[in-house]
């Protein structure tokens, strides 16, 4: 396994494979690695002859506020991990590398990042969409592998590659669970034993939600009656039942619903979703 600390040395390695006419799949990650990374990774060995992960706390997309100082860095853990799952090459950048001289792309995501996510983070899709786009400039991937996890990114970054017209297949990768339920996250670090307890109610009240919908009860209430459990144990950032290609309010046309939420278990911010066939 090749490990890349700056941009030439990635570049190099890429070169190699494409004279050699191999494709490539590209696996973006933060570090702090858990099995819901590695299955991107074994989805992206599947669909190319190399796989390349990048890790890379992007700046650009922590707010002020946010927790960009104290992310988990785990770097000789991750890169033992890849090793295990013989990835070709990672890409571990400095923030230099990615935006030399200061220089910062003015990229601007698109629709599909107004509200969820983007209303408690605003200029966080730019951050996403920027770095993205920089890390794809300079390993040039056929393929890349984002989680259903972060449901808005996915789409966002779809419609980032369609807006551009980018050569990059973007596949999604299911979101990985512990056996409670809850999805795991870098994050899930930040939280005690006590609090991971907790935490699982989160999906649990999601997958009510869904059969409540599923059964066509009364969206509202439906909705009105998941927020009232989550807020014993959650501050809700917000809890959405959308059209899952669109964002928007669901429709007559809509095929796929998205049940999507944040909430913050004391200062750790947690979010989910289920997508699902509309009954
Ligand atoms: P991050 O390191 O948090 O930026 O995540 C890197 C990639 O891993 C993103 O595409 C995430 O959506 C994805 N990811 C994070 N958590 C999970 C999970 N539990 N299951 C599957 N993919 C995940």
């Amino acid at each position: 396994m090749q490990v890349c600390s700056n941009n030439q040395q990635m570049l190099d390695v890429v070169s190699t494979w494409k004279v050699q006419g191999k494709t490539i799949a590209f696996v973006p990650t933060m570090g702090g690695l858990h099995a819901g990374h590695l299955s991107l990774v074994h989805q992206a060995k599947a669909n190319a002859d190399k796989v390349v992960v990048s890790i890379f706390v992007n700046p650009t997309q922590f707010g002020k506020d946010e927790d960009f100082d104290n992310y988990p860095k785990t770097l000789e853990q991750d890169l033992t991990q890849l090793e295990a799952c013989q990835v070709d090459a990672v890409f571990t950048p400095s923030k230099e590398q990615i935006y030399p001289n200061g220089f910062k792309s003015h990229l601007k995501a698109g629709s599909l990042s107004q509200g969820l996510c983007s209303k408690s983070r605003p200029g966080h899709f730019d951050g996403v969409v920027q770095v993205v786009h920089r890390l794809f400039e300079i390993i040039t991937p056929d393929v890349a592998i984002f989680g259903q996890k972060d449901y808005q990114q996915l789409l966002v970054i779809r419609q980032m590659v369609e807006a551009l017209s980018l050569p990059i297949s973007i596949l999604s990768g299911d979101i990985v669970r512990e056996q409670s339920g809850l999805a795991m996250s870098t994050r899930n670090q930040y939280l005690s034993g006590d609090q991971k307890e907790l935490a699982l109610k989160l999906y649990q009240v999601l997958i009510q939600l869904q059969q409540e919908i599923l059964k066509t009860q009364d969206l509202n209430v439906a909705i009105h009656n998941s927020k009232a459990i989550l807020s014993q144990d959650f501050k809700i950032e917000y809890l959405s039942v959308l059209d899952a290609n669109t964002l928007k309010s669901i429709t007559d046309n809509t095929s796929k619903i998205a049940i999507l939420c944040a909430v913050f278990l004391r200062s750790t911010r947690l979010i989910d979703n289920i997508i699902f066939k509309k009954g």
